[in-house]
Formats: structure tokens, C-alpha cells, sequence
């Protein structure tokens, strides 16, 4: 690319890591509470080419080792360029940003999280000047309809703030564009691609009601996109035939799966967690998860740091949605969805959560039904499954029945277990040293396994004495 750029540019540096120890600074992230990116379609004579501006410190004047509030603001320009391709545009800072050598780039919108690494600051990388040239020569490479494109950086807290709050409401009106707008409604799907350089199997299929679990782009998003750049990572999907209009299962949308996938999944049940479940790539806003013991869902957001109620953090979680990889009663997705009315609506919809992290939770409190708003818990009524269990039966969520019954149910397999158990061992028997009941006998002990798996190597068997 440019001889003056201190560092390389290219897509062998999209999976680069920065680890702590090896950053200079950290922009945005988990430190800091405001951060965003927003890409901004614009008429021609607002657009100065080329234009880089700096609001705030730049890379050399923050301290290293800091953690500081961080705003990207891309506007664009073009007689292609039309509002409908700013969450496009804007997502593509993610890749373009991971393309710079020693910048690493992770989420979206108002999440973004980035870090510049020590080597990549002492070989020169010491400008916002250098990201922004190298964004906009990526974009307009990648994307020609760009006729024009200047970029600011904030650093600067009190800006940061504002643009961000401005941001929110930008997000907000893009989102709520396509409310109203159903499936039945269009012939039409699309699918994505962008995220397989991170996940090679991962298809997103981005319906009216279905939002791309990045949460960035929607169905309008979406067709803009595809209009403007068809050889593009997103393309119209025809949505063909209605296998099941509970379960979201379409002709159209399993054979492109099956095709983009390169045959790794074949089916995807759009409104469930089950069966065939839509694919997780890393960049989902929120997970919801599968809570057996109650017959739930729990939800969490990548911003909820503590462990959830099945005891374990976003973190961990993500590492098992991710990748790809159909994975049943694991789901990432898009905050949006939580306010359609095809919200898991072949698993029961809204009446089906339980438990969500408050962190999302005041996100998306306009989404929960009235009728279920004082009935799911949060980590502070509810951390562990014991806990969930009793605010569900006090506050008498839909699953309270059924989990009554559950519970009811397993008391008396453990009631009658042991004159079960005990045919099964002869008087005398020990199993691993384990005395068990000897037929219609009293005492010894009880074991009841539940939901177990158990594989055995070695068993021995031995008579006493
Ligand atoms: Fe595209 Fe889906 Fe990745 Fe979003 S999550 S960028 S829609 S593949
Ligand atoms: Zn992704």
C-alpha cells in the first residue's frame, strides 16, 4: 500500500490478537463506557476526499498501557451512496481495521473494542492519521460506489460522549425501520458471509423479522447492499417454499446454507434453538442459552462480566456458540430479535426466558411482554439455578407449572430408585468399593444420576470376604 505506512496492510492480519501484555493503548472495550463507530451517508459537497481529522489526543499523546474512550465516524459519498448502506459500510470497519498490522478490532457499533500492539506503535504507528488512510483506501478498493470518504477520530472524552449518545439514536432509528415488516411479507432473504474468514462455515440468512446476529444489519441493510455491490459477502436469497412457517424453515434459505456452508450444514429452523438452529460466527451481540434444569432460556450480553445463572461468563459461553457450528440450545443473536414477534417462536417465544442478565435487560426492557416483566429474573434475583427455581415458582413464570411437575416427577424416581437399583446387585456386591443395598434389604446408600453420561473403561466385580 502507501510507501509511507509504517506498518503492512493486508488480510493476513485479520486474526491477530493482541494480548495485554503486548498492547500500547486500548481504545474502547470493556474499560470504558463510551465507544462507538458510525458511518454517516452524506451529500457530495460535505465530503472532503481523503480528509483524516483527530479530535483529542492522538496515539503518541495517550498514556500506554491506557484503556480510553474512542469514537469512529466514516462519512461517505457517492450518487450510489444512499442511507440504506450505512450499516453496510460501517460494517466493514471491522474487517478493514483487523487488515492493519498491530491494530486489532473486535464488536461492533456501540461495543467496538480495539487495541494498538507495542510493535506495530515503535514501527511508526503512532497516528490515527495511518488507520484512517489505510480505511480509506480499503474502502474505496473494496467498495468503488464510494466516491468520497473522510474520517474522524475522537479521543477526546466529552466528544466521545456525544457522538456516541447521537450514535445510540441512530442505531435505534435504522433498527426500528424495519419493525412491521414480516417474513410472510417478501420473497426475498439475504445472506452473509463477512464473518467466514473468522468462522469458514457461517452463513447468516437476514430476514425482515431475523436481524444478522451481529446485530448490525437488517433485511433493508441488506438488500441496499446487494444491490449496489452484487459480487459482494451479502446476496438475495429467493426464499422459495414453506417446509414450517412455526419452526422458520424454508426451501430457499436451506439450499443457499447448504451451498455457502460448502455442505457443512443443510437445514436452518430460523425462529429455534433446536433442531437445526441458525450458525454463530464470534460477533453476536447476545447468546441465549438453553437452561435444562428448568426447561428455559437464560440470556446474556457481551458487556454482563459476571458468571451467568448456569455458572458460566459470556466468555466461556462464546467459545461453544461460536464457529460456525449448528449447536443446539446455544444460540448467538442479535439484540433486535428479542423484539420480534418470530423471537424463538417455535420454542415458546418470550414465554420460554427465565433469566436474563441485567445488563441486557436494560437494553431491551421494551421488548419483554408486560405479562412477564416482573416474572424473569436477573443475576440479582436469581444467580444460581436453585435461586432461579424459587423466583420462578413465587412469581409464577409459565414454566412454573411444568418445572413443579419436573421436580415432582424426580423426587419420586429417587423415592422408588433404590428398590430398583437393588435386583440389580446381589447381596454382597461391591461396585468401585461402593457397598450397594443388598435385595429388599434396608440401608447402604443411594445414588441417583440425572441427565448422566457415563462411560465406564474398567469395571470390576468381586464378591466380599
Ligand atoms: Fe455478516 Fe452475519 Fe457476520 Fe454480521 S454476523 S457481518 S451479517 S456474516
Ligand atoms: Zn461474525
Amino acid at each position: 500500500m502507501s510507501e509511507s505506512m509504517p506498518v503492512e496492510i493486508s488480510p493476513v492480519y485479520e486474526g491477530e490478537r493482541i494480548r495485554k501484555q503486548d498492547m500500547y493503548v486500548e481504545l474502547g472495550g470493556p474499560n470504558v463506557e463510551h465507544k462507538c463507530e458510525l458511518v454517516l451517508a452524506k451529500p457530495m459537497e460535505e465530503v472532503e476526499d481523503g480528509k483524516i481529522s483527530i479530535v483529542g489526543p492522538d496515539l503518541n499523546e495517550l498514556k500506554e498501557g491506557s484503556s480510553n474512550p474512542y469514537a469512529v465516524v466514516v462519512e461517505v459519498a457517492g450518487k450510489m451512496v444512499e442511507k440504506d448502506l450505512e450499516s453496510v459500510i460501517e460494517r466493514r470497519i471491522h474487517d478493514f481495521s483487523n487488515y492493519i498490522e498491530g491494530y486489532m478490532h473486535l464488536n461492533q457499533r456501540y461495543d467496538i473494542w480495539c487495541r494498538i500492539s507495542k510493535k506495530a506503535f515503535n514501527k511508526g504507528l503512532n497516528s490515527f492519521k495511518w488507520i484512517g488512510m489505510a480505511l480509506a483506501k480499503l474502502y474505496k478498493a473494496e467498495m468503488p460506489f464510494i466516491e468520497k470518504i473522510q474520517i474522524t477520530f475522537y479521543t477526546d472524552p466529552e466528544k466521545v460522549k456525544e457522538i456516541y449518545e447521537q450514535a445510540l439514536k441512530i442505531y435505534e432509528a435504522r433498527d426500528a425501520r424495519a419493525r412491521g415488516l414480516r417474513d410472510e411479507d417478501v420473497d426475498t432473504f439475504y445472506s452473509c458471509v463477512l464473518c467466514q474468514s473468522f468462522a469458514p462455515q457461517h452463513v447468516c440468512i437476514i430476514t425482515p423479522q431475523r436481524v444478522s446476529l451481529c446485530g448490525a444489519i437488517n433485511w433493508f441493510d441488506a438488500r441496499a447492499a446487494a444491490k449496489v455491490d452484487p459480487k459482494g459477502p451479502i446476496i438475495p436469497v429467493a426464499k422459495g417454499e414453506c417446509i414450517d412457517p412455526i419452526r422458520g424453515e424454508y426451501t430457499g434459505a436451506n439450499e443457499i446454507v447448504e451451498k455457502r456452508s460448502l455442505g457443512a450444514n443443510k437445514r436452518f429452523w430460523l425462529y429455534s434453538c433446536f433442531g437445526y438452529p441458525h450458525t454463530s460466527c464470534g460477533c453476536f451481540d447476545t447468546i441465549l442459552f438453553y437452561i435444562p434444569e428448568v426447561d428455559g432460556f437464560g440470556c446474556v450480553d457481551r458487556g454482563f462480566k459476571g458468571p451467568t445463572v448456569n455458572g458460566l461468563p459470556f466468555s466461556t459461553m462464546a467459545t461453544q456458540v461460536g464457529g460456525g457450528i449448528q449447536t443446539e440450545g446455544f444460540l448467538g443473536i442479535g439484540m433486535e430479535y428479542y423484539r420480534s414477534a418470530k423471537f424463538m417462536q417455535a420454542d415458546g417465544g418470550w414465554n420460554r426466558v427465565v433469566w436474563i442478565a441485567s445488563t441486557l435487560r436494560a437494553r431491551i426492557e421494551d421488548a419483554i411482554p408486560p405479562h412477564l416483566k416482573d416474572k424473569i429474573a436477573t443475576e440479582k434475583e436469581a444467580p444460581d439455578i436453585e435461586s432461579l427455581k424459587k423466583f420462578m415458582i413465587e412469581r409464577g413464570h409459565p414454566l412454573a407449572k411444568k418445572l413443579l411437575e419436573m421436580e415432582a416427577a424426580a423426587k419420586a424416581e429417587e423415592e422408588k430408585a433404590p428398590a430398583e437399583a437393588a435386583p440389580a446387585a446381589a447381596p454382597g456386591v461391591t461396585i468401585s468399593g461402593l457397598p450397594l443395598p443388598a435385595a429388599g434389604g434396608a440401608g447402604g446408600i443411594r445414588i441417583t444420576l440425572k441427565g448422566a453420561k457415563i462411560r465406564i473403561n474398567q469395571l470390576i466385580i468381586k464378591k466380599e470376604g
